[in-house]
């Protein structure tokens, strides 16, 4: 691929910073409560919708803004680079949107697609389980036909933002006499119901991102069904190509910056010649720049296919690697007392953790590296 930019490209990634330059919301200030923290977050949201930057790779017809995927991707790049926050309503932006674009009826996107960009209502992704992680397909939470309605009971576990959502992505269990990929259906859930209970879990940064859910004869119109009954596993894959094909190009960018931060502590410890301390900012380096140069790789396969691929996946396995390497890193250089001290860089160490597991397990991305993007032979 000629990563050489078009002068459309280029005027584009300048209209991108001119914007950022001119309505950049600044750095979060400290000491806010968690709502507070989220209402900057849904501010911001609004902003960039207001600017036509919500949905940068929507579709037109769809109120986004229809970027070509090399824009889309300079977008994010600049984006992380400014570090400006992350938009509130991520989930359905990043893979909501896309899935219902893709699977979703007319009606279903005219509904739900305008107030996803403009973070009037808010998506969570009711996956997981306690006992479906990364074997997803073998979920128990039962959704059963009543009427119009389908009735769901079940739990989900470690749902992102549930606190906050309108909408959950759910996938349920609608034929157990089929093999299990085949009797899953995929449905979009209203939360503000008594039948769904939302109880937060505390992370080991303090933070309380996510949640349990537990759902006891909740109803579900059966217009909310996306792709039709017993496609679920479909659909769900497509969310999940999204979450991790979208990830790539901001994250080099925010390793890159935590990297400069690394080597601002390494100076200021007066290590800058210690040729051990080198020899891990080298390796660092090179290991940031090998997953941008495979970020625009993965694009390239987009541009051919139409689809995210599971390339995908090898790019989320390096970003968690690097990741916690660095933030480890920044623990070693800064002594035994660092995991008591409330700083930044404790607090990426520790929300580096949960990389190896969020957006599927290191583990489970490398079969799938090793058998759809290799051709190994399966496990099983
Ligand atoms: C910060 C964070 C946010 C999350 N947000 C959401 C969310 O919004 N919505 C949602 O639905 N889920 C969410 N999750 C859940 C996440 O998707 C799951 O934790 C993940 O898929 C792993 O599932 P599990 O926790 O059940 O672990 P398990 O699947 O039980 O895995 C346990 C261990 O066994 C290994 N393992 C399992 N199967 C295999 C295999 N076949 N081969 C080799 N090793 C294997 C795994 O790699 C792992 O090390 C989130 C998780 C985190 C940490």
């Amino acid at each position: 691929m000629d990563l050489t930019l078009s002068p459309d490209e280029q005027a584009f990634r300048d209209e991108v910073r001119a914007w950022i330059s001119d309505n950049h919301p600044g750095k979060e200030p400290e000491g806010l409560s968690e709502d507070d923290q989220w209402k900057f977050r849904v501010d911001w949201q609004r902003q960039l919708h207001e600017g036509g930057w919500a949905g940068v790779s929507w579709p037109k017809e769809y109120g986004g803004r229809g970027a070509t995927l090399i824009e889309s991707a300079l977008f994010n790049e600049e984006l992380a680079a400014s570090r400006a926050p992350g938009p509130a309503n991520v989930l359905a932006l990043a893979m909501g949107g896309p899935t219902l674009i893709g699977h979703g009826s007319e009606e279903q996107k005219e509904r739900f697609l305008p107030p996803i960009l403009t973070a009037e209502e808010i998506w969570c992704q009711g996956f997981s389980e306690p006992e479906s992680g990364s074997d997803l397909a073998s979920l128990k939470t039962k959704a059963v036909k009543d009427g119009d309605d389908w009735v769901v009971t079940g739990q989900k576990v470690w749902t992102t933002y549930a606190h906050h959502a309108k909408w959950c992505m759910l996938v349920a269990r609608t034929d157990s006499e089929v093999a299990k990929h085949r009797g899953l259906t995929y449905f979009l859930m209203d939360m503000e119901q008594e039948e769904v209970q939302v109880r937060p879990l505390r992370q080991i940064t303090g933070e309380a991102e996510f949640n349990e859910l537990f759902i006891e004869e909740a109803r579900i119109p059966d217009e909310n069904v996306i792709g039709g009954v017993g496609n679920g596993w479909m659909v769900a894959i497509t969310t999940l190509m999204n979450e991790r094909s979208g990830l790539a190009f901001g994250l080099q960018v925010r390793l890159k910056i935590l990297l400069g931060q690394v080597i601002d502590l390494v100076k200021e410890q007066g290590l800058e010649k210690d040729p051990l301390v080198r020899q891990r900012i080298g390796q660092l380096y090179t290991e940031s720049e090998i997953m941008r140069l495979n970020a625009w790789r993965g694009l390239t396969g987009i541009m051919k296919t139409g689809q995210p691929g599971p390339e995908g996946s090898l790019g989320k396995w390096h970003w968690s690697d690097i990741n916690q390497a660095l933030t480890e890193f920044t623990m070693d250089l800064r002594g035994p007392d660092a995991p008591a001290t409330d700083s930044e860089f404790t607090f990426e160490f520790l929300r580096a953790r949960a990389n190896s597991i969020e957006g599927g397990t290191t583990e489970i991305l490398k079969n799938i590296v090793a058998e759809r993007v290799l051709g190994l032979p399966k496990l099983r």
